[in-house]
């Protein structure tokens, strides 16, 4: 667990949508360092490039079961099998995720390292599988659930820092909600993604994904401290703030590497 004085940080290690593009991992987010939001494809990997360290993740928080946001899964539990001697009063990682897949892609992960023939590798994680309106503690954060509009079950997060007050929320993928604005209220930092791009998106499309103009709204009806964009394709990256910081000035397009520190 982080430093009980240390204002709550957010360190960006993905920032695409589906597959890596150029430098940028997808959607990955580590929050204090032992806190992390979907892997991208790299998680592991990406987390050592940044300065963290994988072993120090004791929760994973999966949006939703599609494999851009849990494809990373594997290795990072590859990566804490391999070096549990260095934390042995640590619990094994726990995984939150939506009901009812989330059992199933840690289970699957497992099988692909084909742990039960390597009992070098079995490190069960604990599964905490969430329902939308769900809440989940740990000894930092209280974190609360609400829908999203996806074509597979996804949980936007909710997190408030125990010690600092300060508040996070991310959306994973999503088309335009507006109750999710109800959800995120206030939060000093909105994680919103923007995979259509510069524009506001028919919320009935095929995909269920928003535009940078739906997440804009999002953060204004929200009245949220800050706007972060995550999920969108790169090179649209100037186009897609443009139109975001025109709705909600306070608006960042995210890159990896970038680390956002809150209030
Ligand atoms: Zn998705
Ligand atoms: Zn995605």
């Amino acid at each position: 667990m982080s430093d009980s004085t240390e204002h709550t940080h957010v360190t960006v290690l993905g920032s695409a949508t589906v597959v890596p593009e150029g430098d940028q991992d997808t959607a990955c987010l580590l929050v204090n360092d032992d806190h992390m939001i979907d892997t991208g494809w790299n998680a592991a990997i990406n987390m050592t490039r940044y300065g963290a360290d994988p072993l120090a993740v004791d929760y994973l928080f999966i949006t939703h079961c599609h494999h851009d946001h849990y494809i990373g899964l594997p290795q990072l539990l590859f990566v804490h099998a391999m070096r549990r001697s260095r934390r042995p009063d640590r619990p094994p990682l726990t995984v939150i995720g939506p009901k009812p897949d989330i059992g199933m892609v840690v289970d699957r992960a497992l099988s692909f390292l084909r742990a039960e023939q390597f009992p070098s590798v079995n490190t069960k994680p604990h599964v905490v599988a969430l329902q939308a309106g769900d809440s989940f503690t740990t000894p930092r954060f209280e974190v609360t659930t609400a829908p999203t509009v996806h074509p597979v079950v996804g949980l936007c997060y909710r997190f408030r820092d125990l010690q600092t007050g300060a508040s996070l929320a991310v959306t994973g993928d999503t088309a335009y909600r507006l109750p999710l604005a109800d959800h995120v209220r206030g939060v000093d930092l909105l994680i919103h993604e923007a995979s259509r791009g510069a524009c506001a998106s028919d919320p009935n499309a095929k995909g269920g994904h928003s535009g940078s103009i739906d997440a804009a709204r999002i953060a204004l009806a929200g009245e949220v401290g800050r706007l972060g964009l995550i999920h969108y394709p790169s090179a649209a990256r100037q186009e897609i703030l443009a139109a975001a910081c025109e709705v909600f000035p306070e608006t960042v397009a995210l890159v990896e590497g970038d680390r956002i520190e809150l209030p």
